[in-house]
């Protein structure tokens, strides 16, 4: 698998989330979806659902989904690497 966070010089992905860069980028998201889930429209707990993790750090609109963390936990059957609880 080719991690997109390794070519940025992270360490590992919760690495990258910690960042300055994805804080600024994350804002960037959340406000191209209108700071709202996708499938309920809350505007609470928001969080970043990376579609796939190639992408991470280069991110486009076609690679990430904004969900609140109800839905994303339910995006998630069993832990993975997109469920931090920073992200
Ligand atoms: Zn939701
Ligand atoms: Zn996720």
């Amino acid at each position: 698998m080719n991690e997109g966070w390794k070519s940025l010089g992270f360490e590992n992905y919760n690495e990258f989330l910690l960042s300055d860069f994805w804080k600024n980028k994350r804002e960037w998201i959340l406000s191209c979806f209108d700071n709202e889930c996708q499938i309920c429209k809350s505007k609470e707990k928001l969080e970043v659902h990376h579609l796939n993790y190639i992408s991470v750090g280069n991110e486009g609109m076609d690679d990430v989904t904004v969900l609140c963390r109800e839905c994303h936990n339910g995006k998630h059957k069993k832990r993975d690497i997109c469920r931090q609880e920073q992200l």
